[in-house]
């Protein structure tokens, strides 16, 4: 695996080796049959049993060249994670030999035992049918491990009743609004298109660590972050490791995950080191929603296991260090036709730039409404550590446009004249807006949510987590926006003058979400209260606003979820939320007295031992020193244990309460924050015990050595 030569087999070959791309299809299936999957693809006709047999024989067949024993049907339940169930090519015959089948039935159609996946009370467990559908808009792969080769189909999973218990479901409902809504608009303003398709390109953080280290930590291990840990003497303060050369280790890393993702035909671009120690990035090139959603799930599954190849383990988790930088993915988001326009392209006519200023304040208007919305898509339990924290994108959901465009629009919007370049007055739809920059230079990382050229970055969204629910929250609130466009557009006399007065008074009404200043400050906190803009600081806090009654409305009125979905959401995500802090907060208890207080009460007797040596040898040595660490060894041993045993009654506590919201905020109100004085004492052991004494590896360990 380490000896990857593109010299023997050219990487035009190996591109997409391992992906039943279009063009596989195209060559593999009879026209007619071919034509008809881009129907179905297209969502113009429905899937029939007769095409799937032929699609299923062909990907048979090309699976099994490529040496795949089994197929699986792979969907994402609401646990984030994948799942899939393998079911083998092989049909017995009476002779001993066996026969490779692989019907249409089993590529459409697959019945997982669905009872062990998270519902939330949308299918009672006596009946626990649910059944993954195959996505043909999605392609099918080939997945080499260990564990063999295996044909890997893109599935969705809804329940017996048609609900869905996946995160495809409702990203695809929330695509159709979406190209629902903007063909409407598309068609008043006489813009040709049979289709519109959000585009998406996730930029994927992570960190790397040593595998043999990684495996030393129990906290790192169970819950994907450290909750003990003092800081190194070095941090990130240099900032040396951003943009700067990339170890080898990681250089190898990278160079093999390129290779593998590239074989399934992921487009990965960049790589490159982060802000903090050891982390880095990776950003393949964007794709519709769906299938960047699911290439994302790809990307982080290649990525944890080319590490563990290499001897290092990727950490995917929001926060894994205090101290450091987080992780996220820059979501970054635009809505593209069929015929290759993309509606966030400013154009070059005064009748591109009106359908570009409308479909931007689209975006504005769907932001500033369902900022809420947007801001619980973007929760778990890790991004509590970022998001308002100093770092990263503030939790207040504000929008960059850059002074450029804002000032325009400032104009547009007042009624004031802003000249073109060509000297004229500017007037929305009839002389074309000045050439915009790219904004690449005074690029505002501070921003949640960034206009950058054509295309905007959310860059809220947590890094371990799916990209899909984002994704139907921005998909679903500019779809409502882009409706009540359409409604007034349809009825317009004059088009020109609606359009300019929907861009004027839309942004009007929601230039109070438009903030181009440093989104860290604490200025713009206070600025942003004054502005009515919400500022909502965790997850317990966001999840619950997904089924709050304007979120049932418009997720309803837009068939993307029923109000039952929405409430099963909410009690799964408020109880991954306490079972993830029940397990840091055990682990930390954990650590805290098997590891730390061993460690420290082995040292504390050490000392006291050499403090009475010393003191029959040498009666008159001054041991002020060996006290005064004794002394501080003791306080903090005592410290420790005190938080502990209080940390201990809190988890229990939280434990017994049966109401998944009080629970969440009893988890979140009393036994995280209590971790917060538990890991003071911990962290303070570890600057006063011996380096060589210390039970587990440190940041140092873990973030400079790769
Ligand atoms: P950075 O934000 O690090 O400067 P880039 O600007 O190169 O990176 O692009 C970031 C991501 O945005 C890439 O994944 C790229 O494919 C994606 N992207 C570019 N154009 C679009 C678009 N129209 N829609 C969605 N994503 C896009
Ligand atoms: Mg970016």
């Amino acid at each position: 695996m380490n000896c990857i030569d593109f010299t023997t087999t050219p990487l035009n070959e190996i591109y997409g080796s391992n992906c039943f791309s279009d063009s596989e299809m195209r060559t593999r299936l009879p026209k007619s049959i071919y034509k008809e999957v881009k129907k179905v693809q297209d969502g113009t006709e429905a899937l029939t049993l007769e095409v799937a047999e032929v699609v299923a024989a062909a990907m048979k067949d090309w699976a099994i060249e490529k040496g795949a024993t089994h197929y699986t049907h792979w969907f994402q339940p609401l646990t984030g994670l994948t799942a899939e169930k393998h079911d083998s090519f092989i049909s017995p015959l009476s002779d001993g030999k066996v026969m490779l089948e692989f019907s249409g039935k089993e590529l459409i159609k697959g019945e997982p035992d669905a009872s062990s996946f998270p519902s939330g009370g949308l299918r009672a467990t006596f009946e626990a049918r649910g059944y993954t559908a195959w996505d043909t808009t999605s392609p099918a792969f080939i997945r080499e491990d260990d564990s063999g080769v295996t044909l890997c189909i893109p599935t969705a999973f809804v329940s017996y009743n048609g609900e869905a218990l996946d995160k495809k479901v409702p990203l695809l409902r929330s695509m159709d609004a979406l190209n629902r809504e903007a063909l409407r608009v598309l068609k008043v303003l006489g813009v040709d298109a049979g289709k519109v398709t959000p585009t998406i390109g996730p930029e994927q953080e992570y960190f790397l660590v040593k595998e043999d280290l990684f495996d030393k930590r129990s906290d790192l291990m169970l819950t994907g972050r450290t909750v003990f840990g003092a800081m190194s003497a070095k941090g990130q303060e240099m900032d040396d490791h951003y943009f700067g050369s990339i170890k080898e280790a990681a250089a190898s890393f990278m160079k093999e995950l390129n290779y593998e993702l590239w074989k399934l035909g992921i487009s990965a671009k960049t790589q490159h080191n982060e802000v903090a120690p050891n982390q880095f990035e990776i950003a393949p090139i964007f794709d519709s929603a769906n299938v960047a959603t699911d290439r994302n799930q790809l990307v982080m599954a290649s990525i944890e296991k080319v590490a563990k190849r290499h001897g290092l383990k990727a950490l995917l988790h929001e926060k894994p260090f205090a101290g450091v930088n987080g992780s996220g993915k820059h979501n970054n988001w635009s809505m593209s036709t069929d015929t290759g326009l993309n509606l966030l392209e400013p154009g070059d006519s005064p009748e591109d730039n009106a359908n570009f200023l409308l479909f931007l304040v689209a975006v504005i208007k769907a932001v500033d409404e369902y900022s809420p919305l947007l801001r619980a898509s973007a929760s778990n339990s890790g991004n509590d550590h970022r998001l308002g924290a100093n770092e990263a994108p503030p939790a207040i959901i504000s929008i960059f446009l850059g002074d450029q465009l804002e000032s325009i629009l400032d104009a547009l919007s007042e009624g004031k004249t802003v000249k073109t370049e060509s000297g004229q007055t500017l007037e929305i739809g009839v002389t074309s807006i000045p050439s915009l920059p790219k904004d690449l230079t005074d690029r505002n990382r501070t921003s949640p949510f960034a206009f950058t050229g054509n295309k905007f970055e959310f860059r809220m969204v947590p890094s371990s987590l799916s990209i899909s629910g984002p994704n139907v929250a921005i998909n679903t609130a500019v779809a409502e926006v882009l409706s009540e466009f359409a409604d007034r557009l349809e009825k317009a006399s004059d088009l020109k003058a609606e359009i300019a007065s929907i861009v004027k008074e839309t942004y009007k009404a929601h230039k109070r979400v438009v903030f181009n200043g440093n989104g860290y400050s604490d200025e713009w906190v206070g600025e942003a209260e004054k502005r009515g803009l919400p500022n909502i600081k965790s997850t317990i806090e966001a999840i619950p606003l997904k089924a709050e009654m304007s979120s049932v409305e418009l997720f309803s009125k837009h068939g993307v979820f029923s109000k039952e979905e929405l409430e099963s959401r909410v009690e799964i995500y408020l109880e991954a939320y306490s079972m993830q802090i029940n397990v840091e907060a055990k682990i930390m208890v954990e650590m805290a007295e098997k590891q730390i207080y061993a460690a420290a009460s082995r040292f504390s007797k050490s000392l006291s031992e050499t403090i009475l040596k010393t003191k029959e040898a040498l009666t008159s040595f001054d041991t002020s020193a060996y006290e005064k660490t004794l002394t501080k060894l003791s306080e903090n041993i005592n410290g420790l244990m005190t938080k502990t045993e209080e940390l201990k009654a809190l988890i229990a506590k939280a434990g017994d309460e049966e109401d998944v919201a009080k629970a969440a905020s009893m988890f979140r109100n009393e036994v995280f924050a209590k971790m917060g004085e538990v890991r003071v004492y911990g962290d303070t052991l570890e600057e006063i015990i011996p380096r060589d004494e210390w039970p587990f590896p440190t940041y140092e360990d873990l973030l400079f050595r790769l």
